[in-house]
């Protein structure tokens, strides 16, 4: 028996599809899951409980993402890292002495270990288990753990004060390290810091500091987790107090940096199992929309906040960190897990799909900061203020961009880590579909070893075959995505039949048998997004998949060495194409092609399985602007008097040069005499040069009150009269 605990709001809400001869959902009790560790009493019950690190072993196309991680920058960052030398190394030294003892070494761990936990690599876990060793070996007297001995705040300068942030960090390597072998010694060191921060430290001086204020609620979780491990109620305790000393992400937004909001914005839900108080649970719903109407009205699930949201600053052109893409999805993937609601799956896979494959060379050898929606050219030099950072922000360069360099490894691994969580009913839920194998005690202790063959999100069709020693009764589910209105599944070639709803879950309960099959299907059908509160800019979708114009990609050395070398990606191709659109039928006209699934990598614009054909203008007077971003756009229809062409769009993530927001272009007979911002620059193709700037990771930023933060339209485009380097009003606050 279960029950799914439901946000009130959240639309749609999630319903069990009843299916003949098949126990239903009910809400009768939730005894919790009998197998694995979820929420211990006073805390509301886990309606999905994620299963134990190895228990999934990720194949196909998200296998590669791994196996070219380990590979790439992020597996072989030992080499290229300065902060994770090992000599002198503070979060190698017992007494906590040394260099680099901030955020970068637990940042990169935590996306190592986990990769080397799902491939099974053996190398990668030992040298992950040096790092953990010495965190473990660290341990002072009164429970600190880690560098910056005598709590001098050296890192961040926090001037005697604790710096708990890095700690925040390493507390999830060791919690992972823990549910992949089980070592009680993190147990036992966390039970030490943790009595430390609640009994020698004052409660209102918990936090201090700016990234630990604003990232408390990865504290909380971990407190949490340990509570569920040991149960002890002093934890509970702690917990009340670092959610009161955390920044108030309940009552609004209280802080506008990308990576602060996609890591934070989650945090009053994870309270929410403690408070019980649906006001937390609905913040984070709130958050996350609020932020998306602000600075969210563009494809690719992800917000313009090219470090922090600026007012005015809210187009496609405007970017996120890739630091904020994996966060992102890691809330989306916590949230999922307590809160049940299929949405959260929904949100993750648009962010892992569509921006996070961009952020990177498809080799995994090199990443950029700044990812944006239309972004179309790709070189080392600065583009601020038309983005908020200055310096080499759009250079993938896998010796550079500090933050995002070391802490982006965790999003391939932890979504692997996602795809199945176990119910509270004994179950097993397909919630993030990619071809794997799962195995999982269920039922009365059975162990049922799932596999899955799938090409999503490239296809429709995904294949489960069951194993198990004996008969098994346990309820499978299966996510149906809110884009998916009409899912068909057989179970051994027979069709169930019930009312399936988009956004909910499919209830499979039944005996299953050694060899039992599963097909599921999700249609996939074209849409086409308006973006009305964006220049009413368009896009299109097929699935989970969202599609960008297919534009040539010159890659130019850039530095870097010969093993790993930096790119700049020049377009070689027109993409100043606006869309042409059947104003009754968007879609019309549009034709999907499909290809074979590659062997390696998908996300490429040559190999990407499903490309769409579509017709487009060309738009004359639309050009990069003397920054060398898209030139800003009017709102659409835009008049063009170029003839109609057949285009091809190819999935947002394979185009590292990218238009995914398109303007939509409207037919004329005659030539446009209507004057545009773009069209009295000078005609560039390539961009003025400018000076880079060292690139600025991080830096801590006042938060600004949520009154400053309204949508309005953008000012009307003319030239800056400021001396902000802008060239027009467009890119000025
Ligand atoms: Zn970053």
């Amino acid at each position: 028996m279960s029950r799914f605990y439901l946000p009130r709001f959240h639309l749609p809400l999630m319903t069990a599809l009843l299916l003949a001869g098949i126990v239903a959902l009910t809400a009768a009790d939730a005894a919790g899951n009998d197998h694995y560790v979820d929420n211990r009493a006073p805390l509301l019950p886990s309606p999905l409980v994620k299963l134990p690190i190895g228990a999934i072993e990720p194949r196909g196309w998200v296998r590669t993402q791994l196996e070219l991680q380990a590979e790439g920058f992020h597996g072989q960052l030992l080499q290229l890292s300065r902060f994770l030398k090992k000599e002198d190394n503070a979060w190698l030294s017992e007494t906590g002495e040394g260099h680099h003892g901030w955020e970068e070494v637990p940042y990169w761990l935590k996306g190592y270990v986990n990769c080397g936990y799902v491939l099974r690599d053996e190398a990668m876990i030992a040298e992950a288990r040096t790092w953990i060793e010495a965190a473990l070996n660290s341990q002072q007297d009164d429970g600190w753990f880690g560098p910056d001995k005598g709590r001098g705040g050296a890192a961040t300068r926090l001037q005697g004060r604790d710096d708990l942030w890095p700690n925040m960090i390493m507390c999830f390597c060791l919690q992972d390290y823990y549910s992949y072998s089980g070592d009680r010694r993190v147990i036992e060191l966390m039970t030490r810091y943790f009595k430390y921060l609640n009994s020698e430290v004052p409660a209102d001086k918990l936090l201090n500091g700016y990234w630990p204020v604003m990232r408390g609620g990865d504290l909380l979780h971990s407190v949490l987790w340990l509570y569920n491990e040991t149960g002890e109620s002093w934890l509970l305790e702690l917990a009340h107090k670092v959610h009161a000393d955390t920044a108030n992400w309940t009552d609004d937004l209280p802080n506008w940096h990308n990576v602060n909001i996609a890591q934070a914005f989650g945090q009053p839900t994870t309270y929410y199992q403690l408070s019980k108080d649906r006001k937390h649970l609905h913040a984070s719903e709130r958050n996350w929309r609020r932020i998306r109407e602000l600075y969210g009205q563009v494809p690719g699930g992800m917000f313009g906040s090219d470090e922090n949201c600026r007012e005015g600053f809210d187009g496609p052109r405007q970017a996120i960190e890739t630091c904020g893409i994996v966060e992102e999805m890691l809330s989306d993937e916590t949230l999922l897990a307590i809160t049940g609601n299929p949405v959260w799956a929904d949100r993750c896979e648009n962010a892992a799909f569509n921006s996070l494959p961009a952020a990177f060379t498809a080799d995994l050898k090199a990443l950029r900061y700044l990812t944006s929606p239309n972004q179309v050219l790709s070189d080392r030099h600065n583009k601020s203020p038309g983005v908020q950072n200055g310096g080499p922000m759009f250079l993938m360069n896998p010796h550079g961009h500090r933050c995002c360099q070391h802490n982006t490894g965790h999003g391939w691994p932890y979504y692997a880590q996602h795809l199945w969580l176990a119910t509270a009913d004994n179950g097993l839920a397909a919630v993030l579909y990619a071809p794997c194998r799962v195995t999982a005690k269920v039922g009365d202790g059975t162990e049922v070893i799932v596999t899955e063959k799938t090409d999503y999100p490239f296809g429709e069709a995904i294949e489960l075959l069951v194993g198990v020693p004996r008969p098994v009764q346990f309820p499978l589910k299966l996510r149906v995505p809110n884009w998916c209105d009409r899912p068909q599944v057989t179970v051994n070639g027979k069709s169930l039949s019930g009312d399936a709803t988009a956004g909910s879950f499919i209830v499979v309960d039944r005996q299953w048998n050694d060899g039992d099959t599963v097909s599921l299907t999700l249609p996939m059908k074209l849409r086409v997004t308006r973006w009305k509160e964006n220049r009413n800019t368009a896009s299109v979708h097929l699935g989970p998949l969202t599609f960008s114009l297919a534009i040539g990609e010159k890659y130019v050395r850039a530095g870097g060495t010969d093993e790993f070398p930096a790119w700049e990606i020049y377009p070689e191709t027109a993409w100043n194409y606006g869309l042409v659109l059947d104003a009754n039928d968007p879609t019309a006209g549009m034709q999907v092609v499909r290809r074979p699934m590659p062997d390696g990598q998908p996300f490429t614009p040559d190999a990407a399985p499903v490309t769409i054909t579509a017709r487009g203008k060309k738009i004359p007077h639309w050009k990069l602007d003397d920054l060398g971003l898209v030139g800003a756009m009017q709102p659409g229809p835009i008049r063009s008097a170029e003839p109609t062409e057949t285009i091809t769009l190819i999935p947002m993530g394979a185009a590292r040069l990218r238009i995914s927001a398109f303007p939509v272009a409207r037919r004329v007979t005659v030539a446009t005499a209507r004057s545009s911002p773009e069209s009295t620059r000078p005609n560039s193709t390539r961009p003025r040069r400018r000076r880079t700037t060292a690139p600025a990771d991080h830096p801590p930023t006042r938060p600004l009150p949520s009154a400053q933060h309204r949508r309005r339209r953008p000012p009307p485009a003319r030239r800056c009269r400021a001396s902000c380097r802008s060239a027009f009003a467009l890119s000025c606050i």
